[in-house]
C-alpha cells in the first residue's frame, strides 16, 4: 500500500486524528474522494460484500434518461418524459430528482450505487462503507432540493424512500428528558416519508395538526433540516420548531438520538442547519390541535394603468397590514408583469363567513373602481373542516385542485396539487429569495415597499410568501424560532419574497429536449433585476436556505446570520472529515464545488 492510501485508510481512526489533526492527507497532497476508476475505488468484491450485508438493498443506479442521451427521441423516451411530470414517479426512481437541474449550476446525475435503506442499521452500514472507502456520499429523501444537493455523479446514494413508518403518540418525552420536559402529543416519522402521507395519518385519520410543507410530495427529513415552512407557520411555527427528537446516523457510523436533553448541540443544528450533520433516520415532531376550519381566499386583479397599479399595490399592503398580518393568514400575494396582483391566501380558525367579512372591504374597493381594476380571476373564499383538508378522497372531488398519480396500481392517496405541477421535473433558470422586515408595513415605510414591489414586477413576477416570515405570528412561534439556527431575520420578517424561472423537463444531449440556455440567461437576468429592487429594501435581509439562489453570495450569513459560527463548530464535532458535504452546506467552504477535493 502506498503512503497516500495508507494515510487514507488510517485517517478514520480517532487516535490518528488526535495526533495529526483532520488534515493528515492535506499535509501531503489534497485530500480527494475517490471516483470509479481511481485506485482507491472499492473492488467489485467489496461492493458485493456490502450488498450481502444489506440483504440485497444495494442498487446499481442507472438514470432512465441515459437511454435518451445521444439517441433518437423514440416512444420509450416519450414515456420517460411523460413520467418526468409525475412527482411520485420521480420520487420512486432512484436515478432521478424532482428538479432536473439548474442551468449553469447543476444537472441531475445518478449515483454509481444506492443503498435503499430500510433501517438506521442499513444507513450505518452505508455510512461506514462510504467513510472507509473515502466515497462521496449523498442523501436523498423526497428529492425536492432546488440546489441539487441530493444527487452527485460518482457518488454513493443513501436513499431513504423505503423508510415510511408514521406512528402517533399521545404523550411523548424525548430520551433522557424524562422528568424534566413535559410529555407532548407527537408523531414519529421515518426519514423517507413525504408530507402528504403524514397529513393523511395525522390529520385525516387522527384529527391532529402537524407542521409540514405545502407541497404534498416534499420529504419530511429534508424539509425539517432547513427549518421548513407550511401555510400556517405564523400560527404553528417553522416545522423544525416542533421537532422533539431525531434519530441520526453520524459520520462515525453511530446511531444517535438528539433532543433537548441528549446531544442538544446536534439537535439544535438539525432544526434548520441545512443538513450535513448526519443521516436523519427518524424524527418525532409535536402535533397540535387541528383547526376547526382551514380555507383559501383567491383572486387576481388587473389594473388598467401604472397609476392604478400603484394604488392597487398600496391598498393591498395597507389591507395586509390591517387585516391579514396575524396568525390566521399565510401564503401568497404575487405582483406580476402587466400590472396584475394575484392572491392565493390560506387561513385557519375562521369560518367562511368570517373570512369573507375580512376580505369584503378590499374586494369592495376593487369593485368600486371598474375603470381602474378588473378581476381576471373572480374572488373566492372557501373553508372546510380541518379534518377534510388533506383527505385525498375529498380533494379528488374538487375540480382543478389535484392530479392523481396515473401509474397502474398507484395508491389512491398519491395526489399532488395542480399548483405544484409546474415545479415537477423543472429545469431552473433562476431562483432567489429575500426576507423583508415587518417595519416596511408601517405607514412611514410602506411607500418604499410599494415602489419596490412595482419596480420589481416590471422585470419579473415577485411573490410575497407571508407564511415564510414569522412577524405577526404568535409569541410562542417567534420564541421557538429563536431556538433554531435559522437566520434570526426570519423572526422580524413579515414575508419571504421569492422570484423564480425555469422550463419544462429538458436534459442535455436529449434530441429536441435540450435545456434552453439563451432563454435561461435572459430570465436569470430579469429575476436578478427584480430581486435587486427588493434587496434595496433590506440589503442584509437574508434568504431561506431551502428556497434560495444556487449562487447566493455570502451564503453563510444569508442563511444563518450570527448562528454560523456555532453551526460550524457543531459540524466539526460530528463530521470532522466532511463526509456529508453539500453545496452551500455548513463547512462546504473547505471543499471544491463538487465536494470531491478538500481545500483546507
Ligand atoms: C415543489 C416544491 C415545493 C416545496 N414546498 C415547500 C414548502 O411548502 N415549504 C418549505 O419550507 N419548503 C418547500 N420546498 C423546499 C423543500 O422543503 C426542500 O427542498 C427540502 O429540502 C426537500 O426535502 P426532500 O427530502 O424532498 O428533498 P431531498 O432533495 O431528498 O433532500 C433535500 C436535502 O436534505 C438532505 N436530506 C434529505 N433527507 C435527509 C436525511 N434523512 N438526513 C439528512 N439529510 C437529508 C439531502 O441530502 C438534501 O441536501 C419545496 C420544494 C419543492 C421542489
Amino acid at each position: 500500500m502506498d503512503r497516500r492510501r495508507l494515510l487514507q485508510a488510517i485517517s478514520g481512526l480517532p487516535f490518528i486524528r488526535l495526533l495529526f489533526g483532520a488534515s493528515t492527507d492535506a499535509a501531503t497532497s489534497p485530500f480527494r474522494r475517490v471516483r470509479p476508476g481511481d485506485p482507491g475505488w472499492p473492488s467489485d468484491e467489496a461492493w458485493a460484500e456490502l450488498g450481502r450485508r444489506l440483504d440485497g438493498r444495494l442498487i446499481k443506479v442507472k438514470s432512465p434518461l441515459a437511454q435518451c442521451v445521444g439517441a433518437p427521441f423514440d416512444a420509450a423516451c416519450a414515456e420517460v418524459f411523460k413520467e418526468l411530470k409525475n412527482p411520485y414517479s420521480l420520487g420512486d426512481e432512484v436515478g432521478l430528482t424532482q428538479s432536473l437541474g439548474w442551468i449553469g449550476a447543476w444537472t441531475s446525475e445518478p449515483s454509481v450505487y444506492a443503498v435503499a435503506a430500510e433501517s438506521a442499521r442499513d444507513v450505518a452500514a452505508a455510512v461506514n462503507f462510504a467513510r472507509t472507502h473515502n466515497l462521496r456520499l449523498v442523501v436523498k429523501g423526497g428529492g425536492h432540493s432546488y440546489q441539487g444537493t441530493s444527487n452527485a455523479a460518482d457518488s454513493l446514494l443513501m436513499w431513504t424512500r423505503s423508510m415510511q413508518s408514521v406512528v402517533l403518540h399521545d404523550a411523548f418525552v424525548g430520551s433522557g428528558c424524562e422528568g424534566s420536559v413535559p410529555s407532548q402529543p407527537a408523531v414519529s416519522i421515518e426519514a423517507g416519508a413525504i408530507w402528504g402521507r403524514v397529513y393523511d395519518q395525522v390529520s385525516v385519520k387522527a384529527g391532529r395538526y402537524v407542521q409540514g410543507g405545502g407541497c404534498l410530495t416534499v420529504g419530511v427529513a429534508g424539509f425539517l433540516n432547513g427549518g421548513g415552512f407550511g401555510s400556517l407557520s405564523k400560527n404553528f411555527g417553522i416545522g423544525a420548531a416542533s421537532l422533539l427528537e431525531a434519530e441520526v446516523v453520524t459520520a462515525d457510523g453511530d446511531i444517535k438520538l438528539a433532543n433537548a436533553c441528549t446531544n442538544p448541540d446536534l439537535f439544535w443544528a438539525l432544526k434548520g442547519g441545512g443538513g450535513g450533520f448526519g443521516v436523519v433516520t427518524r424524527v418525532t415532531v409535536r402535533t397540535h390541535e387541528l383547526p376547526e376550519f382551514i380555507g383559501i381566499a383567491v383572486g387576481a386583479i388587473k389594473a388598467a394603468s401604472d397609476d392604478a397599479f400603484r394604488r392597487l399595490v398600496s391598498e393591498t399592503m395597507r389591507f395586509y397590514r390591517e387585516a391579514l398580518f396575524n396568525p390566521h393568514w399565510g401564503e401568497q400575494l404575487s405582483f406580476q408583469r402587466g400590472d396584475v396582483l394575484s392572491i392565493q391566501m390560506v387561513f385557519h380558525s375562521l369560518s367562511r363567513d368570517q373570512a369573507e367579512a375580512v376580505w369584503k372591504p378590499f374586494f369592495d374597493l376593487v369593485r368600486s373602481s371598474p375603470q381602474d381594476f378588473a378581476f381576471v380571476l373572480p374572488p373566492q373564499v372557501q373553508a372546510a373542516p380541518g379534518r377534510l383538508i388533506w383527505d385525498p378522497a375529498v380533494l379528488r372531488t374538487i375540480p382543478g385542485l389535484v392530479i392523481a398519480d396515473d401509474r397502474k396500481g398507484a395508491p389512491e392517496g398519491n395526489i399532488f396539487y395542480v399548483g405544484n405541477l409546474g415545479e415537477v421535473g423543472r429545469v431552473w433558470h433562476a431562483y432567489q429569495s429575500a426576507w423583508l422586515p415587518a417595519s416596511l408595513l408601517e405607514a412611514a415605510d410602506r411607500d418604499r415597499l410599494v415602489d419596490a414591489l412595482i419596480a420589481a414586477s416590471k422585470h419579473w413576477p415577485v411573490t410575497l410568501h407571508v407564511n415564510k416570515g414569522l412577524a405577526g405570528g404568535r409569541t410562542e412561534v417567534l420564541e421557538s424560532a429563536k431556538d433554531t439556527p435559522m437566520n434570526p431575520a426570519v423572526v422580524d420578517a413579515f414575508a419571504l419574497v421569492i422570484a423564480g424561472a425555469g422550463e419544462e423537463p429538458a436534459y442535455p444531449g436529449v434530441a429536441g429536449h435540450e435545456p434552453n440556455v439563451a432563454e435561461a440567461q435572459a430570465q436569470a437576468a430579469a429575476v436578478s433585476a427584480a430581486m435587486n429592487e427588493i434587496r434595496k429594501l433590506a440589503p442584509q435581509g437574508g434568504s431561506y436556505v431551502w428556497e434560495t439562489d444556487y449562487f447566493e453570495p455570502d451564503w453563510q450569513r444569508s442563511f444563518w446570520g450570527d448562528n454560523y459560527a456555532r453551526l460550524s463548530a457543531i459540524k466539526k464535532k460530528y463530521d470532522p472529515d466532511g463526509l456529508f458535504f453539500l453545496h452551500h452546506g455548513v463547512g462546504s467552504e473547505d471543499w471544491s464545488a463538487d465536494g470531491f477535493t478538500r481545500l483546507r
